[in-house]
């Protein structure tokens, strides 16, 4: 999807590895220096280094590649980038890189997509230290009401919830029980690696157990998209 499609959009898929054309939906590319492609001309797209691939590429340069990457008009987003507690690389070193994708999307001003396992609390330590201004879209969250409460309170800018598959696979799934909690107007929706699912589904999923139209709830995420 492309600048000028945004306008006729439907669907917003925030956050994907594949480019899947569709449409209806505008799709935010995620570029990883070293392991994917750079999106074709005029794609929108976000640029970061996931923590699982700290050890497969080189750092510094990548890093470099995404700084100078800023000044494109189609990145939107700086990341994903994270700190997730299940993989072997210190969680110091994961924070590191991490602090240098929140610089970044401070310098730029754009939004930064997180991704985050069981390091909830440590994000939000950061946070309240160092005061973005730049709004954080923690992607396939997977929280509980509390943890939901938690970023709600975080004040001046915003925390937003991206549900993806975790969510649509899985109905037990901590955020599958907490949908009530998670207010309209910080939702996204996304198929993050997901091949065989699309973003429509998992919007008409949200829909159905929130008992809400598919179109007002379009509408919101472009509204929630445009606040960003
Ligand atoms: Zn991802």
């Amino acid at each position: 999807m492309t600048r000028e499609d945004f306008k006729n959009a439907k669907f917003i898929d925030i956050h994907a590895h594949r480019q899947l054309e569709q449409q209806d939906t505008v799709i935010i590319y995620s570029f990883a220096p070293g392991l994917n492609e750079l999106p074709p001309k005029k794609t929108l797209f976000s640029a970061g280094i996931h923590p699982w691939n700290m050890n497969e590429i080189d750092i510094s340069e990548s890093f470099l590649q995404i700084t100078s990457l800023s000044k494109n008009q189609e990145l939107r987003f700086i990341g994903e980038s994270g700190l997730d507690s299940s993989i072997e690389i210190p969680l110091s070193e994961q924070e590191n890189l991490f602090l240098k994708h929140f610089e970044l999307s401070e310098s730029t001003k754009l939004p930064l997509i997180i991704h985050c396992v069981r390091q909830l609390s440590r994000l939000l330590e950061i946070r309240n230290k160092r005061r973005p201004r730049s709004s954080w879209i923690i992607h396939d969250f997977n929280g509980n009401q509390q943890m939901i409460e938690q970023c709600l309170r975080e004040g001046s800018n915003k925390i937003y919830f991206s549900l993806g598959p975790r969510f649509f696979k899985s109905p037990h799934s901590k955020i599958a029980n907490s949908l009530k909690s998670l207010p309209l107007d910080r939702v996204f929706f996304e198929t993050d690696d997901q091949e065989e699912i699309n973003v429509k589904m998992i919007y008409e999923e949200f829909a159905k157990r929130n008992q809400i139209e598919i179109s007002s709830l379009k509408e919101q995420v472009i509204k929630n998209y445009k606040a960003l």
